[in-house]
């Protein structure tokens, strides 16, 4: 294959192998990880964190959608029994294929191109998760993490924050990867909470508000829903939970947007 090619290949997959010993050993440290723990990896790429999920947990399932990466992992990894590879999309494999009734955790330097929709599928398919370590793009980092109020706090920040704790763990310089990314690196810790802070019945709701409030940030809260919603379900939403209708999305905290997503929920009966 011409250089150009596997170089766009790279770029594709979001290819950046993490290659500082030190950075892999503080990523297993985050993720707790025990003899008895069952731990799915996304993206093994070359399997240097494969290798020291491998001495420190009981099971590892590790998938990889570049087919090209087997025979080498497969040589790689041949004398590791408690080690397997699963050369699929992850974003259309059924994470709980792997349970076996039990918890799981997950770790991942993730594929950055696709992280944010990798992020949506941990929390839909949360409830197989006891621990999520992840290593992001600075900025999805920020993100996720963000108090209200910033510019860095929208949907995914309410979202997330919603049905976990969400812990930045440490920052990665870039010369720990090959070939050197062009943005900075963060690991996370995804801790579950014991419940959403929404109410479950009013999970599909809750999502679809907060994705509409944050889908013009320069709006407030009531113009923005108005945009989705009649005009006569949002003032009655934001009247009941209490919600000021001139503020802007990025000041409501994930409690009242749970809030919020309730009375929506029961003004639409
Ligand atoms: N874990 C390795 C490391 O830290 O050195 C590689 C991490 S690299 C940032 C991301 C990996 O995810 C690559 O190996 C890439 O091929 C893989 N990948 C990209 N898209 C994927 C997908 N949809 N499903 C599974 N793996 C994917």
């Amino acid at each position: 294959m011409e250089r150009e090619e596997i170089f766009r290949q790279r770029k594709r997959l979001g290819q950046n192998f993490l290659n500082d010993p030190n950075i892999l050993r503080k990523i297993g440290a985050a993720a707790e990880l025990k003899q008895k723990d069952n731990v799915i990896e996304i993206g093994p790429g070359k399997g240097s964190l494969t290798k020291h999920l491998a001495l420190s947990a009981g099971k590892v399932t590790a998938i990889e959608k570049d087919t090209r990466l087997k025979t080498f992992l497969d040589a790689e990894f041949a004398e590791s029994a408690n080690t397997r590879f699963i050369y699929e999309d992850v974003l259309k494999v059924s994470l709980s294929r792997f349970s076996e009734g039990g918890k799981m955790k997950l770790v991942s330097n993730l594929p950055y191109n696709i992280s944010s929709q990798i992020l949506i599928k941990l929390l839909d398919e949360r409830e197989l998760f006891s621990k999520i370590v992840v290593m992001l793009q600075k900025e999805v980092a920020q993100r996720i993490s963000s108090p209200k109020g910033r510019k860095s706090y929208g949907s995914l920040s309410v979202l997330l924050q919603s049905c976990f704790s969400v812990k930045v763990a440490f920052k990665v310089p870039r010369r720990a990867f090959y070939p050197v990314p062009e943005v900075d690196s963060v690991v996370v810790v995804l801790d579950p909470l014991e419940k959403p802070v929404f109410l479950v019945s009013t999970e599909k709701i809750f999502r679809t508000v907060a994705r509409y409030a944050f889908s013009s940030r320069r709006k407030t809260i009531r113009n923005s829903l108005e945009n989705f919603f009649e005009r006569a379900t949002v003032k009655r939403a934001l009247l009941d939970s209490n919600i000021d209708e001139g503020r802007r999305a990025e000041s409501l905290s994930v409690e009242e947007f749970a809030r919020l997503a309730d009375s929506f929920h029961r003004t639409s009966q």
